[in-house]
């Protein structure tokens, strides 16, 4: 595979979209696996309680096993349980269990508790250096996303082509400038990506209209389609980059992960 730009410093991703189903985890685990077969050096931190991203990267993420929540609740130390992906060289997973499922009220009374999982990442990154940081977010606004909007310095809105897909980017908008004012100056919306395009489907393309006339600059050229292939990866542990790795799927998130690591070069991150 042909080697992808590396940027100047670590880009950090948090990738949000507080409805569920729109394709978060899955455009995490793809594109991770893409930066990282592109040669790039790709950490992905799983903030679902369902493991999700931990499953689709082939790591173990049974009751017990530690990872995120030792790293937020107990202040470990995140190259304590950082565990490498079987999908691609320089490719890390910190992983999630169901224990994350009480962080979010665990971290209520936590001292400095928005701001955990950055301090976290800023130490870790200083023995490990870091091309690509993907934040994989549960599908709500509570403080494990607000952990990860906090964390990083780009967003990554995945949409499904369907109705109603720019439902709830307005809460999410809201909540971004508002961590943006309080919390972190550096947050920017960078990154759109449609997910879920069907185009056999009018609507499809009338929804990928909408959102490019809405977000133009930041939504990405190419459009991940609907695919069986991509869906079903998981149940085998893998990204579909692995497992059907000519599907279109695959093609797709390949240049997915060019478009960004493009982008981040020319646009001087
Ligand atoms: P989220 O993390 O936002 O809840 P997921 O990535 O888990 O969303 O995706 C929701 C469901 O849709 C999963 O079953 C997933 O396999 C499926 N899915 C995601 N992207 C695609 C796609 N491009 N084509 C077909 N199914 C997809
Ligand atoms: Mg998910």
């Amino acid at each position: 595979l042909p080697q992808l730009p590396r940027p100047r410093s670590t880009r950090t991703f948090v990738v949000a979209n507080q409805k569920g189903g729109v394709g978060k985890t899955t455009t995490t685990v793809n594109l991770a696996a893409a930066l990282a077969l592109g040669g790039l050096r790709v950490l992905v931190v799983d903030l679902d309680p369902q493991g999700n991203a931990s499953t689709a990267l082939g790591v173990d993420h049974h009751a017990g096993v530690a990872g995120t929540y030792e790293v937020l609740l107990e202040g470990d130390r995140v190259e304590e349980h950082v565990v490498a992906s079987p999908e691609a060289p320089n490719l890390h997973v910190l992983p999630a269990t169901i224990d994350l499922a009480g962080a979010e009220i665990e971290l209520v009374s936590v001292v400095a508790r928005e701001t955990r999982l950055k301090k976290a990442l800023a130490a870790y990154r200083e023995t490990h250096p870091l091309d690509y940081v993907l934040l994989d977010c549960p599908p709500s606004l509570g403080l494990l996303t607000l952990n990860a909007l906090v964390a990083a310095d780009e967003i990554l809105i995945p949409i499904q082509c369907e109705y109603y897909a720019l439902e709830g980017v307005s809460q999410l908008m809201r909540t971004i400038d508002m961590v943006k004012g309080q919390l972190n100056d550096d947050l920017e919306l960078s990154t759109i990506v449609l997910t879920m395009f069907d185009g056999r489907t009018r609507l499809a393309s009338q929804v990928a209209d909408e959102v490019r006339g809405h977000f133009r600059t930041q939504t990405l050229p190419t459009v991940i389609p609907r695919s069986v292939r991509i869906a079903e990866a998981p149940s085998y542990g893998q990204t579909v980059l692995s497992y059907q790795p000519t599907s279109v799927g695959a093609i797709a998130y390949l240049n997915a992960a060019r478009d960004i690591a493009r982008r981040g070069v020319e646009g001087g991150h």
